[in-house]
């Protein structure tokens, strides 16, 4: 798909998604922005890790850059390394826990005007924590769909050079973000599920401090892409420190961090508060 395309299909769905908040104007222009500045960063990051695994690639010997099981050495040795772990622990707390603040504030003292909010509250150091969680599954991903273009690239080499030869093509390829784990599309979808996870946690954290909200409402995302599992939980009631039952697991808010990636990558569901 074209990078324009994507990204008007990414903004139709984010309007969709920032309207549900209700948000005020102002709040809703900073909230866009932190949507953008968000998924700018995390585009950065992917690039920087594909280029730092391209030239460890390159520089690998004929036989080594054949072998799967070092190639697999190789992304690991990248992605659990400090440097980017730090990278992505910094824009997690950088890009995405603002949002976490803002969704909070404004749902708490726009239900209960005497609510206060810290921004450094109890809840929000929690969530950060649970956030950074999101972080080694979505390495996990880009790590598999690495080694399988990898194993891909040995199994058509006929001698050892040609594998070798393939393997680093694979690599210069992911490294220019055409295809593979460090392109566009995947910028989108990490920075979507890590600001689904943030804005809805948030949300959630507002109500409680709001002291006012009982239950909770699951709204499921209404377009195409919606998961059958999310469609079915539309309308699920639960109390506000219960969680709701998705799929057979337990979310306490859309985008919940300790929810599967089967159940939180890219979704857009939302929530309403019960009074
Ligand atoms: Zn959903």
């Amino acid at each position: 798909m074209c990078d324009r395309c994507l990204r008007l299909i990414v903004k139709a769905d984010d309007d969709d998604f920032l309207d549900s908040l209700e948000l005020t104007h102002a709040e809703r222009q900073l909230l866009e922005k932190l949507y953008k500045e968000g998924e700018e960063s995390i585009a950065d990051l992917l690039e920087l890790q594909g280029k730092a695994l391209d030239e460890a690639i390159q520089e690998l010997s004929e036989e080594l850059a054949a072998d799967s099981d070092e190639l697999w050495k190789v992304i690991l040795q990248i992605q659990d390394g400090d440097y980017f772990q730090d990278k992505f622990e910094q824009v997690v707390y950088d890009a995405f826990m603002p949002l976490f603040n803002l969704a909070g504030e404004s749902e708490a003292i726009g239900i209960n005007t005497d609510a206060q909010w810290e921004q450094e509250n109890k809840a929000a150091a929690k969530f950060a924590k649970k956030l950074k969680k999101l972080v080694p599954a979505m390495n996990n991903t880009s790590a598999d769909r690495m080694i399988r273009s990898f194993e891909k690239a040995i199994g058509a080499g006929k001698t050892p050079a040609e594998r070798a030869v393939l393997v680093k093509e694979v690599s210069k390829q992911a490294a220019s973000g055409e295809e593979g784990p460090f392109n566009m599309n995947r910028a989108v979808t990490v920075a979507r599920t890590i600001s689904t996870a943030a804005a809805n946690g948030g949300k959630l954290e507002g109500w409680k401090q709001s002291g006012q909200v009982k239950k909770k409402r699951w709204r499921a995302a209404n377009n195409k892409r919606t998961r059958k599992d999310h469609r079915e939980a539309n309308g699920q009631t639960v109390d506000i420190d219960k969680p709701f039952r998705v799929g057979g697991e337990k979310l306490m808010h859309p985008g919940d961090p300790a929810g599967s990636a089967k159940q939180i990558v890219k979704c857009r569901c939302t929530m309403q508060a019960v009074f």
